[in-house]
């Protein structure tokens, strides 16, 4: 059975009751005003790890996701550009999804956008106000977190020790320092709605609570997010779903940063500005085997150099899927029943993946060493427990993963295209050191160029 890390109790415990054939989980969506970046790419990867885990168990799982379609940020960045918020937020939600999709993760089974969900907040805000823990300012409509008991649960600190961080807003018409913002006005020409406090928008803490209330009941099983969503994002959740009388989600979920070694996130100390550049320029799976080796409580690095190492890794393990399953297709042979029981039982202790992978790749050293001494049933099944068990975590390997491919992570991105452009015009311009240069970067990218009477063409190395 799944035990999880609780941020509420601080312990691990089991996620879901026994016999449980379903399980709701809401994640808390991108705010979409910048391109996707690596911190972006981790919270997609851990949980799509999680609910592809559950689901090889037969556990279906209802999955909402947000998308924050109108926000300052947004709204900024178009008054900057010279262009509609909802032009932004388009651009932005298509860079999410197209990352996303690369990367090989699940799509939510529900992804509502805030726009759609106004009316349903606005009326939220009004049973609040109704109630009496929320006031109506000139500045907005807050809620008074004094009205919430155990206010600051999931902060794990204490509240006077946030107050003075820059966690807090500050605000005049506050009445006291951790109340919110429910409902703030907009001004002219900002995006706005019609409401009793007159033209406005919801504030973002507002956004999930309606959702999560609405797609998943009153009571769900998870709510998850990055350490930084804890507090005030959640603690500003549950205290709204607190004071509305609903029991919310039943265990909070959070998962560590990203670093890069203290290197500058710039493409001239090597390492990658965006997500999409990630996925553009690796093999999609890397970032995944980091994900996995990495315990979602820790720290991940991802630089060049640690994507690198993935992608060798990546190169053993479809070596011996190729060797073990030359048609591309799952062996039909009994998984090694201790590996797969070794990997499960890691996986549910608080999805330890570091340990799990360790078993998966030591299982891959003993089928390798088998194959070589001529037991090929032994490493049919140990080969096929890893199979197995990287295909439940989304990791196809060797011809599997080919297959995959075939998809839309097999098209070359704008950069590849670029390229293989810049090398067509070098060889008429019979230009063949430059020619090679370009290939040879094509190369590096993942792509190889074949020559066709009808021209040049990419296709994905084969790894
Ligand atoms: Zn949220």
């Amino acid at each position: 059975m799944l035990a999880l890390h609780d941020t509420a109790t601080s312990t691990v415990r089991r996620l879901l009751p026994d016999g449980a054939r379903e399980m709701s989980l809401y994640v808390c969506g991108p705010t979409v005003y910048e391109m996707p970046h690596l911190g972006h790419g981790r919270a997609l990867l851990v949980y799509d790890v999680l609910r592809r885990f559950v689901e090889s168990q037969g556990v279906a799982v209802r999955h909402v996701s947000n998308v924050t379609d109108v926000d300052d940020k947004i709204i900024e960045r178009a008054v900057r550009e010279g262009t509609t918020p909802r032009e932004v937020a388009e651009r932005y939600e298509a860079a999410w999804w197209d990352a996303s999709d690369r990367l090989g993760v699940l799509r939510p089974t529900s992804a509502p956008r805030a726009t759609e969900y106004v009316a349903v907040m606005a009326s939220m805000v009004a049973e609040m106000v109704a109630k009496g823990v929320a006031y109506v300012t000139p500045g907005g409509v807050y809620l008074d977190a004094g009205a919430v008991s155990d206010y600051g649960l999931l902060a794990g600190q204490p509240l006077e020790s946030l107050r003075s961080g820059a966690r807090v807003d500050v605000a005049p018409e506050k009445r006291g320092p951790h109340d919110f913002v429910l409902w703030k006005p907009s001004k002219p020409g900002e995006p706005g709605w019609d409401s009793p406090w007159g033209p406005g928008r919801p504030g973002w803490h507002t956004e999930c609570v309606a959702m999560s209330l609405d797609l998943l009941g009153d009571s769900f099983d998870l709510h998850a997010g990055g350490m930084d969503l804890k507090f005030p994002h959640h603690e500003n959740e549950r205290a709204q779903a607190a004071v509305l009388g609903r029991s919310f989600s039943r265990h909070w979920m959070h998962h560590a940063f990203v670093t890069a070694a203290g290197e500058k996130m710039a493409r001239s100390a090597g390492n990658f500005t965006t997500l999409t550049e990630l996925v553009e320029r690796t093999d999609p799976r890397a970032y995944r085997l980091l994900v996995l080796r990495s315990h979602y409580r820790q720290p991940l690095e991802v630089t060049r150099s640690t994507v690198a190492a993935a992608e060798e890794a990546l190169e053993r393990l479809d070596s011996l899927a190729d060797r073990l399953s030359p048609d591309g297709q799952l062996l039909e042979v009994t998984a090694d029943p201790d590996v797969v029981a070794r990997f499960r039982s890691q996986m549910e202790n608080d999805l330890d993946t570091p340990a799990a992978t360790a078993t998966l790749f030591g299982a891959v050293t003993r089928a390798n060493a088998a194959a070589d001494s001529g037991d090929e049933r032994l490493s049919s099944s140990l080969g096929g427990a890893v199979l197995q068990s990287f295909s439940h975590v989304g990791l196809p390997l060797g011809r599997l993963f080919g297959r995959q491919a075939s998809g839309p992570e097999s098209a070359p991105g704008e950069e590849a295209t670029e390229l293989l452009r810049r090398r067509e015009k070098a060889r008429s311009d019979r230009d063949f050191a430059t020619a090679d240069a370009l290939r040879a970067q094509l190369a590096e990218m993942g792509w190889t160029v074949e020559d066709t009477p009808s021209g040049a063409r990419i296709r994905r190395s084969r790894r």
